[in-house]
């Protein structure tokens, strides 16, 4: 559960009426239902936008509305008055809202485990009201009977993945890797704010020519967090294999509903795929390095290049920690194009990216929780045993140390 100052630094609402939601269009703007409705046709598409709703409106026909808000801030105009738990639980288990919901309003601290079981994200506290006293309620009851609101599969809230699961549910009990995965070290915040820092001047030195290329892994996701939190101009891309899991495909809707954001999506040309397997079969990766390699090229190489055309920069989350051939990353180089290339997460450890990834409930690949450390497609990658390497599941069967696939060959560094 994230709590939120009472003066927002990132969303703020517009003027009444709906002549500015018209005519001025702006980033992490909050509208009220009339504005978004007379806005929306005309919203400029990766435009973070946020809808208020008062409690009286029914939530469950807002489906189509709802497309494109990374943010619906919901109304306790007095602490007694329970229908805005009605509109959460609407707009997650019916109307199918993937974005953030925030309680704002007469929210005091008794309120807590009620809201967070209801499905809300985020709280704007009543004045007055303590933090500290709010996150303590979130441990009032240790069990309950009834199931917490039914939540989009990809978003992992960590307190409600490690809170007991409900008592006749208990034979069900999945996994709470991710609580016990997320550790704060020593230096996490200076971690944190030297990788914005880093974003924001990549962003400022390449203004609509950087774009932050993610695998949906979930250093990709901590950097598109980062991107979005703070309305960095930076565009998000991925490539789209045609192999992925279904469960990273399932990222990008998730994505764009979250954050309120466009992640473009490069596919490899179906007649060279189509050419490949004809001729090598569906499995040729695994029948030698260079069918692997050629697959890798046609995949993933080549509609990389169109994701960086037009580009001068571009964001990736390696981190040294992940293998010895990444243990020499830099902060920013110059790849073999002549671009730069920034690595935002490069000193960041695993406990750090999860310890994030908890803090501010990141949505991730949930085959991270079934032992896949790193994720790419589906026929070359699989879960890693306790204690192996990051990379062991990538291309197991061959001896080739570095098991890349050739997007991040290593060029020479920039002087700092
Ligand atoms: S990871 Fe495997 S399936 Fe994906 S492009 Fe490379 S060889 Fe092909």
């Amino acid at each position: 559960m994230q709590f939120v100052p009472t003066e927002d630094p990132l969303w703020s609402p517009l003027p009444q009426g709906t002549d500015d939601a018209v005519s001025s269009p702006r980033a992490h703007a909050v509208l009220d239902l009339a504005q978004w409705r007379a806005a929306c046709a005309n919203w400029p598409p990766g435009l973070p936008v946020a809808l208020a709703l008062e409690n009286t409106v029914d939530v469950s026909g807002l489906g189509a509305l709802l497309e494109r808000v990374g943010l619906v801030v919901l109304q306790f105009p007095k602490w007694t008055d329970g229908r805005a738990y009605s509109q959460a639980r609407l707009l997650h288990s019916r109307v199918g809202y993937r974005g953030l919901l925030r309680a704002a309003g007469d929210v005091i601290v008794d309120m807590l485990p009620l809201l967070q079981r209801n499905g809300f994200d985020e709280v704007q506290l009543r004045a007055g009201q303590s933090e500290t006293e709010a996150r303590k309620a979130l441990h009032y009851f240790a069990g309950h009977y009834q199931d917490d609101v039914a939540r989009a599969p990809v978003s992992a809230d960590p307190e409600r993945a490690a809170r007991p699961r409900p008592a006749l549910a208990l034979a069900q009990r999945g996994r709470a890797s991710l609580a016990t995965r997320a550790h704060k070290t020593p230096g996490f915040e200076q971690r944190v704010a030297q990788a914005l820092l880093l974003l924001r001047q990549a962003a400022q030195a390449h203004p609509g020519r950087i774009v932050q290329a993610t695998s949906l892994g979930v250093e990709g996701m901590v950097i598109t967090d980062l991107i979005a939190r703070h309305g960095l101009p930076i565009d998000v891309a991925t490539l789209d294999t045609g192999a992925l899991h279904e469960k990273t495909l399932a990222l990008i809707p998730a994505l764009e509903q979250r954050y309120g954001i466009r992640v473009e999506r490069f596919a490899p040309r179906a007649q060279d795929v189509q050419r490949f397997v004809q001729q090598h079969g569906p499995l040729a990766m695994r029948r030698s390095v260079e069918l692997r390699h050629a697959c890798c090229a046609l995949r993933k190489l080549e509609p990389m290049q169109r994701l960086l055309q037009g580009r001068d920069a571009w964001i990736t989350g390696l981190r040294r920690e992940q293998s010895e051939h990444r243990a020499q990353v830099p902060l920013h180089e110059t790849d073999r194009d002549g671009r730069s290339k920034y690595y935002p997460l490069a000193p960041w450890s695993e406990d750090d990216v999860w310890h994030y990834v908890q803090l501010h409930d990141v949505p991730y690949n949930l085959l991270h929780d079934q032992g896949f450390p790193s994720i790419g497609c589906q026929p070359c990658t699989r879960a890693v045993a306790p204690g192996e390497d990051f990379r062991a599941g990538r291309w197991w069967w061959e001896q080739d140390g570095q098991r890349e696939c050739g997007l991040h060959g290593r060029p020479q560094p920039l002087a700092a």
